[in-house]
């Protein structure tokens, strides 16, 4: 008997405005100024909408936040990218 191993895809997803804000964009707190740290967090879901995706397959996103150095606010990406 064959084993069904359901594998973790992992899955960047960023918009153009993110990406370019991410290789390109100095990255400071836009309401005091001071640097962010950039994390990296991770969610896995099951992907059973696309037809891409075998039914059941996990998919773990990996999202970029940042934080600020001096009063640990937290920006998303998104956030940051559309200012
Ligand atoms: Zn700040």
């Amino acid at each position: 008997m064959r084993k069904v191993v359901l594998g973790t895809e992992t899955n960047y997803s960023f918009s153009l405005g993110e990406l370019v804000y991410l290789l390109f964009k100095k990255k400071v707190c836009h309401k005091c100024g001071s640097d962010l740290e950039k994390h990296k967090g991770s969610a896995v879901r099951t992907e059973t909408r696309s037809p891409l995706f075998k039914q059941g397959v996990q998919v773990k996103d990996y999202k970029y936040y940042f934080v600020c150095t001096e009063y640990e606010s937290h920006f998303s990406l998104s956030e940051l990218a559309s200012k």
